[in-house]
């Protein structure tokens, strides 16, 4: 099998660390909102490609996170101090409405979902490492990455200085912290104190009470419940810099073990109404709403009728030609005709498959077979990508 790997920016083939044996950690949300359609995509394309290493023999462990923790005072924190509730309560709460809306659309619960929240020993530890290493330093009770010790931050995101500087500027990455040494030096902990509101995080550490930054969470939890090297890493491609790119410096700058991850995977972004899905811009499309009107096999096989690595324009009209679609495909499945006599299109199947993952032309040889009127591997192939039979 063949897979865009961001980090080289070419398809390579797909061989894995330890022979059958792959390691998979997506990055999981930031829970303060329900599953919106982005969420899905990128969810939605790693499950199809872990079911696809599964129907081919392989032993995937998976993590995913939840970012329970907030790094900066907005989000889940300027939520729960609009609602006057506790931080980790709010986040409770929508991680198991994403939960519920996930498992809606046959998603296949990771082998390891982990909270941020429940790993700061791991945090924590890998902070002392990178101290130990000379890769970070201490001041006012917080905790920074020594940026000008990696000799070669940007290996992933390909971006000049001046280029990460404008970016983590958007992101609220702290660039103008004055405790800092350089201003992309990364917040591996930021210190709390006492007298803070309860919906700001506070934990006990070495240097302090305070919290783990956003980028640190990734790169514990990936060694804490996979190893220091795996397989692929995930998420959707606005998290290229800066999360991505400071989990490596980490990772590597505390273990010495490079590269730590071997396939980086992107997916694309969705745009709704002219521009990308985003809270800020108000033009989110919630899974729970349209999963009112559609069936999660018609959401899943809209989902995976797009390359994942494009972006792409949800349209209101879209559900509607993709419940078509599947409506063809279950209407044989239906009728369980196993009699026709059709040559097994297996092959064409496994090798639209191992280009990539190019789900629209499987879901075309899928149509293809429908029309033969022949059950026969329809059932099978639609499984194989998730479907609910
Ligand atoms: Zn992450």
């Amino acid at each position: 099998m063949k897979l865009f790997n961001s980090l080289n920016g070419s398809k390579e083939d797909f061989i894995p660390l330890n022979d059958k044996q792959v390691s998979l950690y997506v990055c999981g949300i930031t829970p303060y909102d329900t599953t919106h359609l982005g969420h899905a995509f990128t969810y939605i394309f790693f499950d199809a490609l872990i079911r696809y290493l599964k129907f081919q023999g392989y032993k995937v462990t998976y993590t995913q996170n939840v970012t329970d923790i907030n790094d900066r005072d907005k989000d889940i924190l300027q939520r729960a101090k609009e609602q006057n509730i506790a931080w980790n309560k709010l986040a409770q709460y929508w991680t198991e409405k994403f939960l519920t809306d996930m498992q809606t659309l046959n998603w296949l619960a990771p082998t390891n979902y982990l909270y941020a929240s429940q790993q700061i020993p791991a945090m924590i530890n890998l902070i002392q490492k990178l101290l130990d290493n000379k890769m970070a330093y201490q001041i006012n009770g917080s905790v920074y990455s020594d940026i000008s010790r990696v000799d070669d931050y940007g290996k992933l995101s390909k971006l000049s200085a001046q280029q990460m500087l404008k970016i983590a500027r958007d992101f609220e990455e702290d660039v103008d912290n004055q405790d800092k040494k350089q201003p992309l030096d990364i917040t591996l902990w930021r210190a709390a104190w006492q007298n803070q509101p309860p919906y700001i995080p506070k934990f006990t550490s070495p240097w302090g009470l305070g919290r783990p930054g956003w980028h640190i969470e990734c790169s514990a939890m990936s060694i804490s419940s996979l190893d220091e090297l795996i397989d692929i890493h995930g998420g959707g491609k606005d998290l290229i810099f800066p999360h991505h790119e400071a989990e490596i410096a980490q990772s590597e700058g505390a273990t010495g073990k490079i590269p730590f991850v071997k396939y980086w995977l992107h997916t694309g972004a969705v745009f709704y109404e002219g521009a990308k899905m985003s809270k800020s811009k108000g033009n989110l499309v919630m899974i729970s709403d349209l999963l009112k009107k559609y069936s999660p096999n018609s959401i899943r096989w809209l989902l995976l009728s797009h390359n994942w690595q494009k972006d792409w324009e949800f349209k209101d009209g879209d559900l509607k030609e993709a419940q078509k679609d599947v409506g063809i495909v279950e209407s044989v499945i239906a009728k369980n005709d196993i009699s026709a006599q059709s040559a097994s299109r297996l092959h064409e199947f496994t090798s639209f498959m191992d280009d990539n993952l190019n789900t629209p032309q499987v879901l075309g040889l899928l149509l293809q077979i429908a029309k033969t009127n022949s059950s026969r591997e329809l059932k099978k192939l639609y499984e194989v990508l998730g479907f609910r039979v």
